[in-house]
C-alpha cells in the first residue's frame, strides 16, 4: 500500500517543518501533534500556529508551536541516543534460561528450539549481572532481571539460587533490584505460591476461555491446560496484586477479542490485558482492520485496561530489539541475542543476531523503510517487528503490514479520542488546547 493511500485518514506531516510536527482536520478543529504533545486550535488560531511553525509568522502568545518543537526534538534526540551504540549499557539482564517446556503451543516461534536439559550458563549469567549491575550503578537506575522463555522459566530449578545470586550481586553494587517472570502457568501450587512471593511482577499468558486456550496452550502430552493454569492464578492472586495477563490472539479469532477480554477480565478479576496478534505468522495486512475494530471494541467495553505493545504513544520506542531498550538478552546454552524472539545460542548465530558477536547490529536494526520517515507514528512504532527484520532481509518493508497499520490505527485512535476528552471543550472556548503526552520531556 503506497504511504498516500496510508496517510489519507491520518495525522500528515506539515511541510516544510523541521523538527517534523504533524497535523489532521477534526471538524471545526485542526489538531497537531509532535510525539509527545498533542493540541488542538480553532481555524483561525491554527492558521496562526502553521505560519509559526513554518517560519512565516513570529512567535506569540501562544505556547503551542514552543511545545510542539520542544517535544518533536527530545522525540528526535531519545531516538537517537537509543539507536546509538555508544549508548549501549544495558541496566535489564533479560534470561532465557531453559529451552524446557512443558506445554505444545500450536503457534510457538520457539517450538523448534524446545530441548530437555539445556540450560544457560550460570556463569555467564553471573558474569552479565555484574557488568548490568555496574551500568545500573552508574546510570543510577535500578536492576531489572526478567526471566523469560524460550522454555519456561519456571521449570529451572535453578530459580530460587539464581534469584538470590542476582539480588546478592545487586545488594554488593548498592542499586535496587526488580524482578519479573513470564510464565505459562503450568506449575504446581507450591511453585506459584513461591513465585508469587519472590518476584516483582508476574505475566501469565492466558489465551481466553477453556476450549480456546486448551486448543492453543495444550499441554505436551495433548491435554488440556487451563485448569491448572486457573490454580496457578489463583494461588498467585491470593498474595501477589502484580499480576499481568498476556493474550496471543490467532487471526481466526480476531473478532473474539472482546469476549477473550471479558472473560479474563471478569473470571481472574484482572486489571490489565495484554492482547498481542501471533507473532511469526504471515497475517494478511487486510485483516488489521478487523482486529483493530476487534481490539477498540474490547476497550470500549472496558472490562479491564486493554493494551497492546505495537505502539505506545506515551513512549519513544521503535522495533522489539532488546539492544534499543537497554537489555542484555541471554540465550542458551550461553550466548546473547539482540532479538527477543530468538531462543537459543545455536538460532542466534544462525541468524547473526549476537550483539557480542556483530558490532553492526545496532546499523542493522536501525534501517528504517523509507515510507516510515513521514509517518506521525515513527517515534513509537515496533513497526513490522518481528515479522518483518531488517536484520534479516534487506529487502524488508514494514510499511504496510499488518503489524503497520495495527500501529497506526491504534495511535491515531488514541490521540484522537484524547483530544475529544480533553481538549476538544477548551480550544472551542479559548481558541486552542494542548497536553503533554509523555513524561520524559
Ligand atoms: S525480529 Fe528483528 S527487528 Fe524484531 S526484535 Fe528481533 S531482531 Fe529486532
Ligand atoms: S511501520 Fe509504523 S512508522 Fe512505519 S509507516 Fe507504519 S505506522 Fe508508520
Amino acid at each position: 500500500m503506497s504511504p498516500d493511500v496510508l496517510n489519507k485518514d491520518v495525522f500528515r506531516q506539515i511541510e516544510g517543518v523541521s523538527p517534523p510536527v504533524f497535523f489532521r482536520n477534526a471538524g471545526d478543529l485542526t489538531l497537531f501533534y509532535a510525539p509527545g504533545y498533542l493540541a488542538a486550535a480553532r481555524k483561525r488560531e491554527a492558521e496562526e500556529i502553521t505560519g509559526i511553525l513554518s517560519g512565516a509568522l513570529p512567535f506569540g502568545e501562544d505556547m503551542t508551536p514552543h511545545y510542539l518543537i520542544r517535544a518533536a526534538l527530545s522525540a528526535q534526540a531519545i531516538w537517537q541516543q537509543m539507536h546509538d551504540p555508544e549508548n549501549y549499557r544495558p541496566t535489564c539482564l533479560t534470561l532465557y534460561t531453559t529451552l524446557d517446556c512443558n506445554l505444545n503451543c500450536s503457534y510457538c516461534f520457539a517450538k523448534a528450539a524446545h530441548r530437555e536439559g539445556v540450560r544457560l550458563s550460570k556463569d555467564l549469567i553471573m558474569a552479565a549481572a555484574r557488568e548490568v549491575a555496574g551500568n545500573c550503578r552508574e546510570k543510577g537506575e535500578p536492576f531489572t532481571a526478567v526471566f523469560h522463555g524460550g522454555g519456561e522459566p519456571s521449570l529451572d530449578s535453578r530459580l530460587p539460587d539464581l534469584l538470590t545470586d542476582l539480588q546478592w550481586i545487586c545488594k554488593q553494587a548498592k542499586v535496587p533490584f526488580r524482578s519479573y517472570i513470564a510464565t505459562n502457568g503450568v506449575m504446581d501450587p507450591e511453585k506459584a505460591r513461591w513465585i508469587a512471593a519472590h518476584f516483582d511482577r508476574v505475566g501469565i499468558s492466558v489465551d481466553g476461555p477453556p476450549e480456546l486456550h486448551n486448543r492453543q496452550r495444550p499441554l505436551r502430552n495433548g491435554s488440556e491446560s487451563f485448569r491448572i493454569l486457573e490454580r496457578t492464578i489463583k494461588n498467585i492472586s491470593r498474595i501477589s496484586e502484580n499480576l499481568s495477563f498476556r493474550v496471543t490472539v490467532l487471526p481466526e479469532n480476531f473478532g473474539r477479542i472482546p469476549e477473550i477480554a471479558g472473560f479474563i477480565a471478569e473470571r481472574f478479576d484482572a486489571e490489565e490485558i495484554h492482547i498481542e496478534p501471533v507473532y511469526h505468522q504471515h497475517i494478511d495486512a487486510d485483516l488489521a482492520d478487523v482486529f483493530c475494530e476487534s481490539f477498540l471494541k474490547a476497550q470500549s467495553e472496558k472490562p479491564a485496561k486493554i493494551v497492546s505493545s505495537g505502539s505506545r504513544i506515551g513512549e519513544v520506542h521503535g522495533r522489539f530489539c532488546q539492544i534499543f531498550r537497554q537489555a542484555l538478552h541471554l540465550v542458551p546454552p550461553a550466548g546473547a541475542s539482540s532479538c527477543f524472539a530468538v531462543s537459543s545460542q545455536e538460532e542466534a548465530e544462525e541468524k547473526q543476531l549476537d550483539p557480542m558477536q556483530d558490532e553492526a547490529l545496532f546499523e542493522k536494526l536501525s534501517r528504517e523503510d523509507p515510507d516510515c520517515e513521514h509517518c506521525f507514528n515513527r517515534f513509537h512504532c515496533a513497526r513490522g517487528c518481528p515479522d518483518v527484520c531488517p536484520a534479516l532481509s534487506v529487502d524488508a518493508r514494514d510499511a504496510g503490514s499488518f503489524r503497520c497499520r495495527v500501529n497506526r490505527r491504534l495511535a491515531e485512535t488514541e490521540l484522537t479520542e484524547t483530544a475529544e476528552r480533553l481538549l476538544f471543550g477548551p480550544a472551542r472556548n479559548y481558541g486552542y488546547a494542548g497536553v503533554k503526552l509523555r513524561e520524559d520531556q
